[in-house]
């Protein structure tokens, strides 16, 4: 992978090394098949291992506890013991990074709907006879009052797709929704009839493997609840970050110095390279010891919140928002639950065909497209320049400027993680296997006219015609030998 693609965290060196360390430790936590419980290693063992001092150390640990891979034990039998990553290591960061851009809830609600209409057609594709008797147990519960959980069906769905990075976008932006409004709202029983007839409704669409309707009553379904909650009384179309945070950044005093912090941040509308603060004000503003101030400082900028520059005028400074992060607490995440290219692919293919569609009605309603014109332009002149490799790590790519053309900052979030996660992965796996080296050194005379193709025809106003060379061109660039 060129180094590009991987934006520079943070600007010390120690900071590398200790991103370094970590890696070693979550590719050892791997290695051992992730023994939950069990210990890696003394710190001395560990300083040993890893061949780098107790201060690179000591933050390489911070750094996986942070990801949930392990956490560090004191006293006797202590040290460093392998934790189990759960979805709650992912929903913090992902809260952090939509807080950042921005998210408005009708931005969430239209990504669960492109998530979820992508879970109807899978499941559709992929429930088989084993399944039926669990959706219908579910569908009973539901109708006698005794399911424990709203979401109890959705989640069961997106199971059936056996694909984990569907089921974990489903799940996390199910949950960053409920932060828009007060779940324990009562709802009307008219409401829970209805809501149990388009369950009864789009479980015999996916058990009887019709796709189409099973998207087409799922989409019903899911904007008609947003349609609800928009209404109520307590819904925001902006997260508050006091409420947002509380169960993203944990309670200790660094750590609720990290969340002031950033609060004020998002409250100010601080613009990236706004100035926080130097060590020594932050610590005399917030009547904090040194410890707690760099404490804070780390976490800001382990979430790319802010950023230390050092040297005279140097400080505390807000940071441009960054999913680097993110996208690595998911890959190790996926990685613990046994994901493969060929999930991430199927993904990719969904959100492709989604966000060119959603990209063509903007460009066919514009009132200037020729704005949006010299956006694409742009992005193919980068391409053909520096090639795609390049261009996707400084943004510049024609995918990521569709996904940009969307106009909505959640689904580009769910679109570019995903395509970092393809990149990694795919050069994971390419490494070793030469006939996928070979086909990686052929794309670059494929890519160039099928991104050609599909501008042209979102520049014709033409959506079905660029949907169709979308699917065209996902099939012909994806690996056969996965
Ligand atoms: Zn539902
Ligand atoms: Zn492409």
């Amino acid at each position: 992978m060129s180094p590009e693609l991987i934006a520079p965290r943070v600007d010390s060196r120690r900071a590398k090394l200790a991103g370094r360390a970590a890696e070693q430790i979550v590719a050892d936590v791997i290695e051992l098949g992730w023994p939950v419980g069990q210990v890696l290693g003394s710190e001395t063992e560990l300083l040993e291992r890893y061949g780098v001092s107790r201060a690179v150390l000591r933050e390489a640990i911070r750094l996986v506890e942070h990801q949930h891979v392990a956490r560090m034990r004191r006293g006797t039998g202590g040290g460093l013991v392998i934790s189990e990553p759960d979805i709650d290591a992912v929903i913090g960061p992902a809260v952090i990074y939509l807080l950042r851009v921005g998210a408005t809830l009708d931005e969430i609600f239209d990504s669960r709907i492109l998530l979820e209409e992508l879970v109807a057609e899978i499941a559709s594709r992929r429930a088989g006879e084993a399944d039926i008797a669990a959706v219908r147990d579910t569908l009973e519960r539901e109708a006698a009052g005794t399911a424990t959980n709203a979401r109890l069906l959705h989640r069961q769905l997106a199971e059936l797709t056996a694909n984990p990075l569907l089921e974990l976008f489903v799940e996390t932006f199910s949950r960053v929704s409920n932060l828009y409004f007060d779940e324990h709202v009562t709802r009307p029983d008219g409401l829970a009839d209805d809501v149990r007839h388009a369950h009864d409704a789009i479980a015999r669409a996916i058990l009887t493997n019709d796709a189409g309707l099973a998207r087409e009553r799922m989409k019903r379904h899911l904007s008609a609840e947003a349609e609800y909650i928009r209404n109520q009384p307590g819904t925001v179309q902006r997260l508050d970050p006091t409420v947002a945070l509380t169960g993203a950044i944990g309670d200790k005093r660094g750590e609720a110095l990290a969340r002031e912090i950033f609060t004020w941040i998002a409250h100010s509308g601080a613009t990236p390279g706004t100035f926080v603060g130097s060590e020594a004000s932050l610590m005399e503003q917030h009547q904090a010891s040194r410890a707690v101030v760099r404490e804070a400082i780390r976490i800001l900028e382990y979430h790319q919140i802010a950023v230390t520059r050092r040297g005279p005028g140097g400080g505390l400074f807000v940071a441009e928002p960054d999913m680097a992060a993110l996208t690595d607490i998911i890959a190790i995440y996926l990685r613990r639950r046994g994901v493969s290219l060929r999930h991430i692919l199927e993904l990719r293919t969904g959100l492709e065909l989604a966000v060119v569609a959603r990209a063509a009605d903007r460009i066919r309603t514009a009132a200037d497209p020729a704005g949006y014109a010299e956006q694409i332009e742009a992005a193919l002149r980068a391409e053909a320049e520096h090639g795609v490799a390049q261009a996707f790590g400084s943004d510049e790519d024609f995918h990521s400027m569709l996904g940009a053309l969307t106009g909505n900052s959640a689904i580009e979030l769910l679109h570019r993680v995903t395509m970092r996660l393809g990149w990694q992965f795919f050069e994971q796996v390419a490494g070793g296997d030469p006939r996928l080296s070979a086909m990686s050194e052929s794309l670059p005379a494929v890519v160039g006219p099928a991104h050609r193709g599909i501008a042209d025809a979102l520049l014709a106003g033409d959506s079905e015609l660029a949907v169709m060379r979308m699917r065209a061109h996902m099939t012909e660039t994806a690996p056969e030998t996965i």
